[in-house]
């Protein structure tokens, strides 16, 4: 297929580059986030303008990220005609995403993303998701596959419990190795996530409560009873989990997300009145 600029770009793989090719794929993304002019919408790592050409057509104000600065130009004679669209040649793990809003107007968050950088980055947009609209990335599968994962099921986890905090999760669709070029290795796939616009379930300490999911998936195959005693001593444990009505002998992906902050507010409580 012919690239729609002049220039000839070496994909890098320590920025994760491997470009979308397949129109169709293309197309299906961008009708999936069904952008209007009035978007505050943000692409991270727009490359070599794949999403982005279609995407500026429905929001010419659109915002980019992008890492590499050999991209750069590229980008800006592709887009020349655009004079609202702005290039921030920064790495978006250490960007700051509250300097793009505009009065108060929640952000759209776009991304093919480098796999080895999606997770944190999630981490990262999550500290703002009172200021997002949604998200929709192109994410390794495995790693929608977790992020969608309710309780009971194989692939859920920590990832699936504190995204799923924050965020209602979809899985979209799948994208195979050869709508890219380079291919990568692993299959690919979209998901959308969506803060909440009020939590369904409140916190009162986060931290605790990502420690305490942590630990609890640290060792999938143990009882409650065991991995918590890290966390609290045995009768805090027995307390808490009377008051929940919680069995210890449960296994971490036997609980809920609603489970976990409900254990993690009571044994917080319970630690702070000793
Ligand atoms: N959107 C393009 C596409 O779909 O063809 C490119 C996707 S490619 C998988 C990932 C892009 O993210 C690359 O352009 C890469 O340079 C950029 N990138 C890598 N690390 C980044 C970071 N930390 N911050 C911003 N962009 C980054």
């Amino acid at each position: 297929m012919s690239k729609p600029y002049p220039f000839a770009h070496k994909a890098r793989k320590r920025f994760g580059q491997n470009f979308l090719t397949d129109q169709n794929i293309i197309n299906r993304i961008v009708t999936s986030i069904n952008a209007k002019p009035s978007d505050r919408l943000v692409e991270i790592g727009p490359g070599q303008g794949a999403i982005t050409q279609q995407l500026i057509q429905a929001c010419p104000q659109l915002q980019v990220i992008e890492l590499d600065r050999d991209l750069i130009p590229i980008l800006l004679a592709q887009f020349a005609k655009y004079p609202e669209f702005a290039i921030h040649q920064q790495d978006a793990l250490r960007f700051d995403f509250a300097t793009l809003m505009v009065e108060k107007q929640p952000l759209r968050i776009v991304g093919n993303l480098p796999y080895n950088i999606s997770t944190p980055l999630i981490f990262h947009l999550l500290s703002y998701q009172d200021r997002i609209q949604d998200m929709h990335f192109m994410l390794q599968k495995e790693v929608v596959n977790r992020l969608v994962a309710t309780a009971g099921e194989k692939n859920y986890g920590r990832l699936s419990i504190m995204v799923q905090y924050y965020c209602e999760t979809e899985h979209l669709f799948a994208v195979p190795p050869e709508c890219f070029d380079p291919q990568p290795k692993v299959d690919s796939a979209i998901v959308r996530l969506q803060p909440h616009k009020k939590l369904p379930y409140v916190a009162n300490n986060v931290a605790h409560l990502s420690h305490l999911v942590n630990l609890a998936f640290q060792q999938r195959r143990k009882t409650l009873r065991n991995t918590l005693k890290q966390l609290a001593d045995g009768d805090a444990l027995q307390i808490a989990a009377e008051k929940l009505d919680l069995n210890l002998s449960l296994r971490p992906e036997n609980l809920s997300t609603e489970d976990y902050v409900n254990l993690s507010n009571t044994l917080d409580g319970l630690s702070n009145h000793e």
